[in-house]
């Protein structure tokens, strides 16, 4: 069947990474919001993102019970943003909500934003107003973050939004023609454009179960930000250089004025901050140039974006060949053209 001319009215898409505490719960909260903001023509399609709890077979099981259930599992843990892309690519409803599994975004808020989106929003998108049992930390590092990327990329970020999202089959389906494998799932979708709303709304504690997201998954996560969507790190690397060029030749002209001055074997200390601070620029932008090279050779390879193992559907499993779960996983060069041009 073809993804665009569904019957169903919207899809929640969520990513699960061993979250065996809270599915169950967050299941029976996201079949209710469907029945209420879309009459019953809704799927819930759950990507397990390679867990090693009880979060498959709960799903499975789940999805024996409730039919508007349709089960992902991923071949390994492919990290957050690649699971809701696969949640995207096997999601056929008219409107993709995209939501975390751990009820930290309510499911309730779909109701107002089918409304939203009635009148005319391409995208309505969470903004979080008050985030509760956030560490102090956690708070700070995203907040600098986001004032960083709003100042580094070329693209208006909105601060304070996670990839809690409305959107419609056409915004999905741009996103899906975006070949990149380091993907900022809220920053690509800010970059498609169109008229994208905020929802204000309270950010919940985590409902059970720990964060998987650990302080190095976040640094890669705005380290794909920034390189994603910014050349301008190269720039200042350059910069860098050109300034540190210029300081080395004062230094230059000064070491032959003191040798002739006779007042030369006294410049160790002057030695050693030089050799530091050139010695630091140059690893800097060596750094720098490396975070884009390593990028563009993992581009460059043209592997699948992450591997389909199993697929439940209707409470059956199903034949992976040819199935629309696949999507994702096809040659992303294949499909870069907007699905809705002649
Ligand atoms: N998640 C995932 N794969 C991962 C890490 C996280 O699918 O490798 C899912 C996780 O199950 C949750 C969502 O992504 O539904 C957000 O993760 P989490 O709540 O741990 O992040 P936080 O809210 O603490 O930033
Ligand atoms: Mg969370």
């Amino acid at each position: 069947m073809s993804s665009i001319d569904t019957p169903l009215k919207v899809s929640i898409v969520a990513p699960c990474y061993n979250e065996e505490e809270v599915i169950e719960e967050f299941v029976r909260r996201a079949l209710a919001a469907g029945r209420s903001a879309a009459e019953g023509s809704f799927e819930l399609v759950l990507i397990d993102d390679g867990s090693r709890d009880a979060t498959w077979s709960k799903i499975e099981a789940m999805s024996r019970q409730h039919p508007e259930i349709v089960g992902v599992r991923l071949m390994r843990n492919h990290g957050h943003e690649l699971a809701s892309t696969a949640g995207i690519a096997s999601s056929r409803g008219a409107r993709i909500l995209l939501i975390d599994a751990d009820l930290q975004d309510p499911p309730e808020l779909l109701s107002d934003m089918m409304e939203m989106m009635d009148r005319g929003a391409d995208v309505v998108y969470g903004q979080r107003g008050v985030r509760k049992g956030e560490s102090w930390m956690k708070l700070t590092t995203a907040a600098v973050f986001y004032r960083l990327l709003r100042w580094l990329a070329s693209v208006d970020i909105p601060s304070d939004t996670g990839d809690f999202r409305l959107m419609t089959r056409r915004v999905a389906e741009l996103l899906l023609s975006m070949p990149e494998r380091d993907r900022f799932l809220r920053g690509m979708i800010s970059w498609i454009g169109g008229r994208q709303v905020p929802i204000v709304y309270e950010r919940d504690e985590r409902h059970a179960g720990t964060t998987k997201y650990s302080y190095s998954k976040l640094l890669r996560l705005a380290l794909d930000a920034i390189t994603g969507f910014s050349a301008r790190p190269l720039r200042i690397a350059s910069w860098a250089g050109v300034i540190t060029a210029f300081i080395a030749l004062g230094l230059l002209v000064y070491t032959f004025y003191s040798f002739e001055a006779g007042w030369a074997v006294t410049g160790w200390s002057s030695t050693m901050v030089a050799i530091t601070v050139f010695s630091a620029v140059q690893l800097i932008t060596l750094g720098i140039l490396g975070e884009y090279v390593g990028r563009l050779v993992q581009q460059s390879k043209g592997r699948p974006l992450y591997m389909v193992d199993r697929v439940v559907r209707d409470g059956q499993d199903i034949q992976l060949l040819d199935c629309p779960e696949m999507r994702g996983a096809r040659d992303p060069r294949s499909v870069t053209r907007d699905p809705f041009l002649p």
